[in-house]
């Protein structure tokens, strides 16, 4: 009785320091693979990749097994997970920025990095951007204190093209920022993960008295693949399966130190990646598992993606979680329990926080396919989603028949009649909405 007592008084006490130093708004890590595909970690089934410490994760926290990202690739779903919109909404819908754009992610638009910043937040963006590289659109405009990295794909680079194609005409150059400033060009990506896990960990060592939000987004899995000289050689998998462990080291570092800072339960460290794995590039591109398509494709393996929520003490471990969930639904969940107001122009995403904190269900809200050039391509709703190939459309339903197999069209004609005119009311709407893209 005396034990409880005192251990009462001493929660109590602990809980009153946590109201002493107002960090009862906890920390974000947002932990960003590139191209990593459905398939392609042992907690989502992969036969010869090992990633230990993201199993760990998903078993510490909750994994999602039906995460949609907002576009098939880089650009447009970086500007879904940022702004809690489709990327048609925010104007970035049309494939991805090049090294010769002269658009980007509109300043006006508000980011996660903003929303937090605005609460007092330390914030950075570690790792690829590729959200326009032109200093408006950088990220020390959109709300982040620090950049270290890429502002576009790490294969935009006439090295690495020129390894590709010796006949490449490629001539643009890769730079490699800290802040404003170019650091490295063209550099030996060898190192690339080792160097971002290091600024990541010096990051939250530096903010451990502060509130912060780090968006670390590797560049990794993407083309050209790099493993340091310690993963080289270690994956079954070949070179592909030596970045994945890489990644999967990184993350390790990141929940390691914020056990060992003490921060564990007070930070809510996310894991996803942007789009499916590029499978043009054969076994240097990644698995969707048991999806089909890839990146670039409104196939499930083009949008679905391994997601790992977890928040020790908020978010119980082993949890596995199916319901229909988005990129986009990350910003206003990160708002709601990090007390923060939501933007001020329209979102898409919804708060998922009680289906991660205690398991209830948020209404159901379609989710609208969009190519990779940002037409209008498929919508899915509860178990059915309704896919455009061409100019064909097919129904499935993608619970019974996760691998895009049976058409049920001509079974279900009404179905299919009402899907259509779902996709083609909520596109109209947004049509109607969107905004501009940012303009040099
Ligand atoms: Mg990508």
């Amino acid at each position: 009785m005396k034990r409880n007592y005192l251990k009462g008084l001493l929660s109590a006490f602990a809980v009153g320091l946590m109201g002493f130093g107002a960090s009862a708004q906890p920390n974000v890590v947002i932990i960003f693979a590139d191209d990593l595909g459905y398939g392609d970690l042992s907690c989502y089934g992969n036969p010869t990749i090992a990633t230990p410490h993201l199993d760990k994760m998903a078993q510490e926290g909750a994994k999602l097994t039906q995460f949609y990202v907002g576009a098939p690739v880089c650009s447009p779903s970086r500007a879904a997970l940022l702004t809690g919109c489709y990327p048609k909404r925010v104007g970035l819908h049309v494939g991805v920025l090049s090294p010769n754009s002269k658009t980007g992610l509109n300043p006006k638009e508000e980011t996660i990095a903003e929303l937090l910043k605005e609460e007092g937040y330390a914030t950075a963006c570690f790792g690829k951007w590729h959200l326009g590289h032109h200093d408006k659109f950088m990220p020390l405009n959109q709300g982040f204190d620090q950049f270290y990295g890429f502002p576009y794909s790490n294969d935009m680079s006439r090295k690495e093209q020129l390894k590709i194609n010796p006949n490449s005409k490629y001539k643009y150059h890769l730079p490699w920022l800290d802040q404003r400033d170019t650091i490295a060009i063209d550099p030996d990506q060898t190192n690339v993960t080792q160097k971002l896990t290091a600024r990541a960990l010096e990051f939250i060592s530096g903010n451990r008295n502060n509130k912060f939000f780090l968006y670390l987004a590797y560049p990794m899995p993407h083309i050209p693949l790099y493993a340091s000289e310690k993963f080289q050689g270690t994956s079954p998998r070949g070179l592909y399966g030596d970045v994945v462990s890489e990644l999967d080291w990184g993350v390790g570092e990141i929940l390691g130190l914020l056990k060992k800072k003490g921060l564990d339960d007070n930070t809510l460290v996310i894991f996803t990646s942007d789009n499916g794995p590029w499978k043009v590039f054969k076994t240097h591109g990644g698995s969707a598992g048991p999806l089909r398509g890839a990146k670039g494709t409104t196939w499930e393996g083009g949008v679905r993606e391994p997601a790992i929520f977890r928040w020790p003490g908020h978010i119980n471990g082993g949890q596995q979680i199916t319901d229909v969930t988005s990129a986009m639904d990350i910003l206003p969940t990160i708002a709601k329990l990090c007390k923060a107001p939501l933007p001020s122009r329209k979102i898409d995403g919804r708060d998922i926080s009680s289906l991660l904190l205690s398991n209830e269900s948020p209404e159901e809200r379609p989710f609208i396919y969009y190519t990779k050039m940002g037409k209008l391509a498929g919508v899915r709703e509860g178990a059915f989603k309704l896919v455009a190939d061409g100019d064909a459309y097919y129904l499935y339903n993608v619970e019974e028949d996760i691998s895009e197999e049976y058409d049920l069209k001509d079974k279900k004609p009404e179905l299919y009649k009402r899907m259509m005119s779902l996709m083609h009311e909520l596109d109209a709407e947004m049509n109607r909405e969107a905004r501009e893209v940012g303009r040099l």
